[in-house]
């Protein structure tokens, strides 16, 4: 295993793997030896363990996530009415940077001056209006009203916002908005609203090793100076329990650097977003 010391200062060994007698491996080299395991998926976050990758095509992998996938994001705001306090251009930002629920790969890219249709646009109405006896009215994502266009009632469902619970805007007594808002679809290299991901991160696996066995009080202390509980004692011993979870805050081998390496495996990813 090819592994990267961390010390209290500095890390040490954190080249490539590569030296200039060796070739670098081939494209398929490195993809026979690419492994990829889902540790967790949920609505809104997704944990991924990438092993066998060197780091510049790891965060090339990240830059790509964050920058070239697509998703859609309204691009045009046609205001009937803005009485609130929200100056138009304002409002038109806040509204791009709502995320939509919707399958991108079903739509075309726009270009140039071709016109919006149901191939390459959503349309959503907005309006809302404080009545006078109140003394306040919330605009949330969740009022934005999906308008199909051409076939988009039999070809697409359930359109709406990621997060309905976004606030837009708050009115007063009489104030309004009405708006259409078109959604096109674009890569977050243009503007950060077309980034599916709000970031993708990546950490090294950590590698924690004991340099001699710890017992009695050595042990215990040694335990609870771990802040996430990598150590646990077991047969009155100090085991590596959970070096996963290690966040490299460096506070075992500040007080105990006699006994604990801290390491990092070069080409193991623990990736995030
Ligand atoms: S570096 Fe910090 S988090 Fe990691 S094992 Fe040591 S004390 Fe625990």
């Amino acid at each position: 295993m090819d592994l990267a010391t961390l010390t209290e200062a500095t890390v040490l060994n954190v080249g490539f793997t590569q030296t200039h007698t060796q070739q670098p491996p081939s494209f398929q080299d490195m993809l026979s030896a690419l492994q990829v395991k889902v540790v967790s998926n949920t609505f809104d976050q997704v944990e991924l363990e990438v092993i066998g990758l060197d780091a510049p095509i790891a965060n090339a992998l990240r830059r790509i996530l964050l920058a070239e996938v697509p998703s859609m994001a309204i691009e045009h705001v046609y205001l009937d009415q803005n009485t609130s306090v929200i100056p138009d251009e304002v409002l038109a930002h806040r509204l791009g940077l709502i995320p939509i629920k919707v399958d991108p790969r079903r739509f075309k890219f726009r270009k140039g001056e071709e016109v919006h249709d149901d191939s390459n646009s959503l349309t959503f109405r907005l309006h809302a209006k404080c009545p006078l006896d109140k003394p306040v009215l919330t605009v949330y994502s969740g009022d934005l009203q999906w308008e199909p266009v051409g076939d988009q009632n039999f070809t697409l469902s359930n359109v709406r916002p990621v997060h309905e619970d976004i606030i837009i805007a708050k009115l007063g007594p009489g104030q309004e908005i009405e708006a259409e808002l078109v959604c096109e679809k674009g890569v977050g290299s243009t503007h950060a609203k077309w980034s599916p991901v709000c970031t993708a991160s990546y950490r090294l696996m950590p590698a924690i090793s004991l340099k001699t066995e710890l017992t009695g009080e050595a042990a215990e202390a040694l335990v609870s100076c771990c802040p996430v509980r990598v150590f646990d004692i077991e047969d009155s011993a100090v085991k590596v329990s959970r070096a996963r979870d290690c966040t490299s805050c460096r506070e075992c081998i500040r007080l105990h650097s006699e006994a604990v390496s801290l390491n990092k495996v070069k080409n193991h990813f623990i990736c995030e977003a």
